[in-house]
């Protein structure tokens, strides 16, 4: 099952939701994947 969430909010790649796993992170609607978690500041993404 593959489910699909949204954009990354900073890469713009697609973000899924597998088996029931999140494979990126979403808050306050802001939606990052896998690859930019850690890499990206999250208070720079809000900017948007
Ligand atoms: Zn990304």
């Amino acid at each position: 099952m593959r489910e699909f969430v949204g954009y990354c909010s900073c890469c713009g790649v697609e973000v899924y939701c597998e088996d029931g796993f999140f494979n990126g992170l979403h808050v306050d609607g802001v939606l990052l994947c896998a690859s930019c978690i850690g890499e990206t500041k999250l208070e720079e993404v809000q900017q948007f």
